[in-house]
């Protein structure tokens, strides 16, 4: 599926903002899953998302009709449906910690059955039939749990304890409402890639999720996790231990 993400610093210059960025990249990105499509965008303290079963198009539709808010932080996804039917409620994003946080997912969590027994009986409830769902859920878990933590670490080291207890194929983005300019990323097996901008940052499920705004990328390897703020970029493994993604240049046309 397609995946994309943004974080920017407010700048009256900029002439877009995180929704363009996630549309322009996801329409980028559509061959790669066309059974729904889906954003979250962080505004006012809150994670308010849109997501809609078809082509990004319909996505686009129902955004004419009820407009997001003007954001700096974004993620996006186009769905390739593995587990659930292509519906708006197996749509990407899927929020967890009382709508406070969003994630999105490419690839599929093999273990989520076992994991969404043990949520099912700590009292968690769900909406979908997807395996990312369950994957959002323990994010959140893992982000309560968290609660010691200084704030600015805490999507990310519930990021890194979630993705040890899945297995399978994952590329996974994080926002959540308490963490405004951030977007916490993991990868296992499903490709990841930061784009490097000036008081910007992107990531993408490839570099055509970022490629009319950045040429300089990172790309995560196995095992990784990425932080990204509108000025930083922090690679850790899913212990917490500082890891380095493979830089470069994009040097095709796009
Ligand atoms: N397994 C997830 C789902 O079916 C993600 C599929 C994808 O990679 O788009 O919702």
């Amino acid at each position: 599926c397609g995946i994309v993400g943004y974080v920017s610093r407010a700048d009256q210059t900029r002439d877009h903002g995180a929704l363009d960025v996630v549309l322009e990249g996801l329409r980028r990105l559509e061959y790669r899953g066309y059974d729904s499509a889906g954003v979250a965008v962080l505004s006012n303290g809150g994670v308010v998302s849109a997501k809609k079963a078809g082509k990004l198009s319909n996505l686009l539709a129902e955004l004419e009709e009820h407009p997001l808010p003007a954001a700096q932080t974004g993620i996006g996804h186009t769905r390739w449906a593995t587990h659930g039917g292509p519906t708006d409620v197996n749509a990407h994003p899927h929020l967890a910690d009382e709508g406070k946080l969003a994630l999105i997912h490419n690839g599929i969590i093999e273990n989520f059955s076992e994991l969404k027994t043990k949520l099912l009986e700590q009292g968690v409830s769900f909406l979908s039939s997807t395996d990312t769902e369950v994957a959002a859920a323990l994010l959140g878990e893992e982000y309560r749990a968290a609660s010691d933590l200084p704030q600015a670490d805490r999507l990310t080291v519930a990021m890194q304890r979630a993705c040890q207890q899945l297995e399978g194929a994952f590329t996974l983005l994080a926002v959540h409402a308490e963490q405004p300019d951030v977007v916490v990323a993991a990868r296992r097996n499903s490709p990841l890639v930061v784009g490097l901008g000036e008081g910007e940052n992107f990531l993408g499920s490839d570099v055509s999720g970022f490629i009319d705004y950045t040429r300089r990328a990172v790309e995560l390897g196995q095992d990784q996790i990425v932080t990204i703020t509108p000025e930083t970029v922090v690679i850790t493994d899913f212990f917490g231990a500082p890891a380095q993604g493979k830089e470069y240049e994009v040097n095709w046309d796009a």
